[in-house]
């Protein structure tokens, strides 16, 4: 039976409830912008015929409702509505909500657009009172059942609705101190072994204490209960956690969640019933095959919270194979249905089995590709679809570095090897214990790498997880909370490790059976992709596809990873269109980037070419010469270094297209600063020591980031750009008589007005077409120019006149936009993120609103006069998937990152393509 529409004074008549009930339901998968996912897939679930327990959804709409309106609620939704959507269910079911004789009990279950994994708040066997109880017992035939319901009823609802769950991680909750005391005088373990009396004694602690506590009595009426759950549901989308949690993701505030109220099932009725949570695949690896954990005679919250160790669902097949047989078929419905890895959470009452949740499957980098590759294989998806399904810093994951194998293998063998958990989260990490999140956040922002370790990982320390480099817990499954929030931040996570007994108070953990004590502050390494926890700090080494593409000591069928990732890369560049170059000076670190896929080279800095050995003495000279024969006597020894530097380079690249800036740095860079530095330089250049020091003093800047650097340089000293010119196309010429065809792209850096660029043009076409004409072979080469301050990308039009192409130097032009030091940001930006003042770091992501308007006015304006302009861009931003996908909507031709960056770019780029 659909709920009738119902009608509110500001907005008209609105559905603001959708119901799911035995094979048919209001909503779908489609709608999780109104439903939430949860909502959105209990009722994809319903239509596709999985047993459902019968519910229904307050739409997010409620919750934006409920914000707006002063935490009120719509006109008659608690005197119409949801009595009407109760009765649709208490129809399903035969039983009635507050029913003494039958009563219906329901579970109150947040659920955003987004999945927050255990950020919110749900409750669950609401509708019990002392009638009620009474009736569940009698009609169950099984009062400790009835009571352990109401025990942790009362249990959640005090903590959640009636807020007595402490918001300090440090201070215990009242509800765990009353059953922690009633085991310790029972001399049990765990709660299966309270008889039913004891549950009774321990409802009536609560009671107490919550009466103590908040002055008021548990409520009894079932109505009334329900009205507080849902307004705890509400509240729950703006707790600390799930506020620092949506940061984290770039959740936006105004969504709301939906609120799920369904009928309760129950898996703590006996040893025929359990609960579980699963995967369809192997989150952490990829491999299809059935992962998941469970626990019999057990309700939600147990299996995740840790507080069991649960059983693999392997096991599952072994105590119940007509049930196991069940939800394999439901696995593999699922994903033919969902045509991906999914995430379900099911229950067993009496030997039935329920479905109370399924969403699309968090997993790591290396599982994330190697899933869509095999599903691409099983004809589940395309390869369109299967570059979708990876973001670009999932692919990052698999560049990352993993323990030297032979540095571990002595470690191991030394004894260090404390002990194994699960490989929850795959990579090598190392650093400083930290036992919570406050101690890892100071320890963080003093610059030490940290690892995390608790007994189990809540929802309150994300902070701290966020800041970890890796993340290890004593208790908990592959699907716990760490292992899940982990996988999502890429982080290296090991988790249930057993055999560690941590001691908060003391700040120190144990390993059982050795005598070995870490304290806050030791160095501990984790293994996160076999599980292995390793006291002490241990080096690192490449991954599986670095050995392959860099190093070249793996063979690519030694190297499955390789395989999935070139297949992915083949995908991807069969679908982006913009190119991708890298930012190198080096031959090997070109290499490097042609074997990552770049296609050229967007940004050779030349001043990293002169510091090495001899070269950095005739650097100084040149800078510090007296008169124009000292300098043009320094710049002649600089030569022929920079003919063979550009030689290399050229070769390495072959046939791409290298850009080469012309000097950029201010010159004090390259100057000595040390008394004992300055003598050394005197004596070798044959000058006193006074004047030496005199003439750096001399060169001294106030504010040298905008002081003699960039074009001004070689208009004040034409000589170096000659110099320059004059190495770069006397390689090239070497090479074009070799047979080589290089295209040299010369480029003019802080340019700010078309002049300097003209000037500077000449001195290069003169220089160039000397080289030429003295080579007697032609060398095509470009001039273009920098776009990095404000100034020029306004006057691009002018600009674009003296240049064959533009790169857009996304750092300085950041820099001089927002008229903000990158180097000094650190000190301000962490508290602008709080304050949300700009969406991302706008020196990891190119700031769209202010930055990103200023390239595409020079773009259009570059192109205006000269249609066929070469644009890209150098800087960090080349290597973010955002400013990637920026550069592709502006229509740039390139972006040019760092050279183990490339992969994510390309990737980047074909999916801004197919979704663009
Ligand atoms: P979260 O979003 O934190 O996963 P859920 O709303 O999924 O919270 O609830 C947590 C757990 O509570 C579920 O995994 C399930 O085991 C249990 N649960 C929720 N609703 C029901 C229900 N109607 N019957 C039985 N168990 C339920
Ligand atoms: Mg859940
Ligand atoms: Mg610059």
């Amino acid at each position: 039976m659909p709920t009738r529409e119902i009608s509110n004074r500001k907005s008209g008549p609105k559905q603001f409830i959708y119901t799911f009930s035995g094979g048919r339901a209001e909503g779908d998968a489609s709608m999780k912008n109104l439903l939430g996912g949860k909502g959105a897939n209990l009722a994809e679930m319903a239509n596709i015929g999985l047993p459902v327990p019968p519910g229904f959804t307050l739409s997010t709409e409620v919750c934006t409702w409920y914000y707006e309106h002063g935490q009120t609620y719509p006109d008659g939704l608690f005197e119409e509505e949801i009595p009407r959507a109760l009765a649709t269910i208490e129809e399903a079911l035969g039983r009635k909500f507050g029913d003494p004789g039958n009563p219906l009990l329901i579970s109150v279950r947040s659920g955003a657009r987004a999945s927050m994994p255990g950020m919110m708040d749900t409750i669950l066997n609401l509708g019990l009172n002392e009638q009620t109880v009474a009736g569940l017992a009698r009609k169950s035939g099984n009062p400790r059942f009835a009571w352990d319901c109401y025990r942790r009823f009362v249990q959640m609802y005090g903590d959640v609705v009636l807020g007595l769950k402490p918001a300090d991680k440090k201070q215990k909750d009242p509800f765990e101190e009353i059953l922690e005391a009633r085991k310790h005088a029972l001399g049990i373990k765990v709660d299966t072994e309270f008889s039913t009396e004891d549950l009774q004694e321990i409802v009536g602690h609560y009671k107490a204490a919550i009466l103590d506590k908040t002055g008021r009595s548990f409520p009894d009426d079932p109505h009334e209960q329900l009205r507080g759950a849902i307004g705890a549901v509400f509240e729950s989308w703006n707790n600390e956690r799930a506020i620092i949690y949506r940061r984290l993701n770039h959740i936006p505030g105004y969504w709301g969640t939906a609120c799920n109220v369904q009928a309760m099932v129950f898996g703590n009725m006996g040893e025929d019933c359990g609960t579980g949570v699963a995967f369809t695949r192997d989150a952490a690896t990829g491999k299809n095959i059935f992962y998941g954990e469970f626990l019999m005679n057990a309700q939600g919250e147990d299996v995740v919270a840790g507080t069991r160790t649960p059983l693999d669902i392997s096991q599952l097949k072994e105590e119940n194979p007509e049930i196991y047989r069940q939800l394999d078929d439901i696995r593999a419905t699922l994903e033919k249905h969902y045509r991906d890895m999914m995430d379900i959470e099911f229950t067993i009452e009496n030997n039935i089995l329920f479905m109370l949740q399924c969403r699309v499957g968090k997993r790591t980098g290396p599982a994330a590709l190697k899933i869509a590759v095999d599903m691409f294989k099983e004809g589940l998806i395309d390869e369109k679809e299967a570059i979708l399904r990876i973001e670009p810093e999932q692919l990052n994951q698999l560049l990352r570095p993993v323990f030297d194998v032979r540095e571990k293998q002595a470690a191991v063998q030394s004894g260090r090897l404390l002990a194994t958990g699960l490989n929850a989260g795959p990579g090598a990490a190392t650093g400083k214990i930290c036992f919570n999140a406050t101690d890892a956040a100071e320890r963080n922002r003093r610059g030490e790498p940290v690892i995390l370790v608790r007994i189990e990982t809540s929802p309150e320390d994300i902070k701290g997880m966020a800041v970890s480099e890796g993340i290890l817990t004593e208790r908990g499954g592959m699907t716990s909370h760490a292992a899940l929030v982990a996988r999502q931040m890429g982080k290296v996570c090991v988790v249930g490790c057993g055999a560690l007994s941590i001691d908060y108070q003391n700040a120190e953990m144990r390993i059982d059976g050795s005598d070995v004590v870490l304290h806050e502050g030791d160095d501990l390494s984790l293994d996160g992709t076999t599980g292995e926890v390793i006291a002490g700090s241990l080096p690192t080494r490449n991954s599986e596809i670095i050995e392959v593409l860099v190093d070249g000591t793996r063979k690519p069928e030694d190297a499955p990873s390789w395989e999935v990732y070139n297949q992915l890369m083949l995908w991807a560049d069969r679908y982006r269109r913009l190119q991708i170059r890298a930012n190198a000076d080096q031959p090997d670190q070109a290499a490097v980037a042609l074997t990552f896929g770049a296609e050229g080279i967007g940004l050779c800095r030349t001043e990293h070419m002169f510091f090495g050995g001899e070269r950095i003495q005739a650097m100084r000279e040149m800078i510090l010469a007296d008169d124009l024969e000292e300098r043009n006597t320094a710049i002649s020894k600089l030569l022929p270094y920079q003919r063979e530097d550009f030689y290399g380079l050229f070769k390495t690249m072959g046939s791409h297209p290298v850009t080469i800036r012309l000097l950029d740095p201010p010159l004090h860079e390259f100057l000595p600063h040390s008394d004992e530095e300055i003598m050394r330089l005197a004596i070798g250049m044959g000058k006193p020591y006074e004047h030496v020091k005199e003439r750096i003093a001399a060169l001294h800047e106030f504010n040298p980031m905008l002081g003699l650097r960039g074009c001004r340089l070689g208009i004040l000293h034409p000589e170096i750009t000659i110099m320059q010119v004059q190495a770069i196309m006397e390689a090239a010429c070497q090479l074009r008589q070799e047979g080589l065809e290089v295209v040299p792209e010369i480029m003019v850096p802080l340019v700010s007005t078309l002049k300097e660029l003209e000037i500077t043009a000449e001195i290069i076409h003169k220089t160039a077409r000397s080289v030429i004409a003295e080579q007697w072979i032609g060398v095509k080469y470009l001039v273009g120019t920098m776009i990095e301050v404000p100034r020029a990308a306004i006057t691009s039009a002018e600009i674009a006149t003296a240049a064959d192409f533009f790169s857009y130097g996304t750092n300085d032009l950041t820099q001089m936009t927002l008229g903000m030091s990158r180097d000094d940001s650190g000190q301000f930006l962490p508290t602008y993120q709080q304050h949300d003042i700009f969406p991302r770091n706008p020196f990891e992501s190119i700031d769209i609103d202010g930055v990103g308007r200023l390239i595409t006015l020079s773009a259009s304006e570059g192109r205006s006069v000269k249609p066929d302009l070469k644009l890209g861009i150098c800087g960090e931003h080349g290597g973010d998937p955002a400013s990637v996908e920026f550069c592709h909507k502006t229509g740039l031709n390139y972006v040019s990152c760092s050279p183990y960056r490339v992969p994510v770019a390309r990737l980047a780029a074909a999916r801004a393509a197919l979704l663009g």
